[in-house]
């Protein structure tokens, strides 16, 4: 995928090679060798800095990287934050949302942790950091939803699918 858009991202959804990758669990990245494509990460920040993608995040398979990272939108300030090898370690309540991904056609309404506690590395300047922290409200919504697609799993097999009329 060269420059990522909205409609790259579908037409390699509902690509033969695409399609697998999304239902595919990622492979952990080794960070001693740094297998983690930088071309890639930066092209999925500038995709979710981007305004007029209205993106909260970005996982490595939905633009055919078989890696286990995703980007975000985080925090108060929304600044966008690089989440490698993640793990969900706790979570508790639960909330109803209506999800949308860039890997899928249709909406769906999705049950999602309310707030969780999770470990990601992250790169701190030029190093990298492991972060242990809480998140709740649109962060946790976010992040699980991004984790899933490093899982595997797409909302529409999290959820509950919203036909259109
Ligand atoms: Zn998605």
């Amino acid at each position: 995928m060269d420059k990522i858009t909205k409609s790259a991202l579908m037409a390699y959804a509902l690509s033969d090679e695409g399609a697998k990758l999304l239902v595919t669990k990622m492979p952990e990245v080794n960070l001693d060798t740094l297998m983690i494509c930088q071309e890639n990460l930066l092209k999925a920040i500038e995709f979710v800095k981007n305004p007029e993608n209205n993106a909260a995040g970005l996982a490595a398979p939905q633009i055919g990287v078989a890696e286990s990272w995703f980007v975000m939108k985080h925090g108060r300030d929304q600044s966008v934050v690089t989440v490698i090898n993640p793990v969900i370690k706790g979570c508790m309540g639960s909330k109803q949302h209506v999800e949308s991904c860039f890997s899928e056609l249709l909406p769906a309404r999705v049950k999602r942790s309310k707030t969780v506690t999770v470990s990601y590395t992250t790169l701190s300047g030029q190093v990298w950091c492991r972060i242990f922290e809480t998140l709740d409200g649109l962060d946790a919504q976010v992040f699980q939803h991004e984790y899933d697609h490093l899982q595997g799993i797409l909302i529409a097999k999290r959820g509950e699918v919203i036909k259109k009329e």
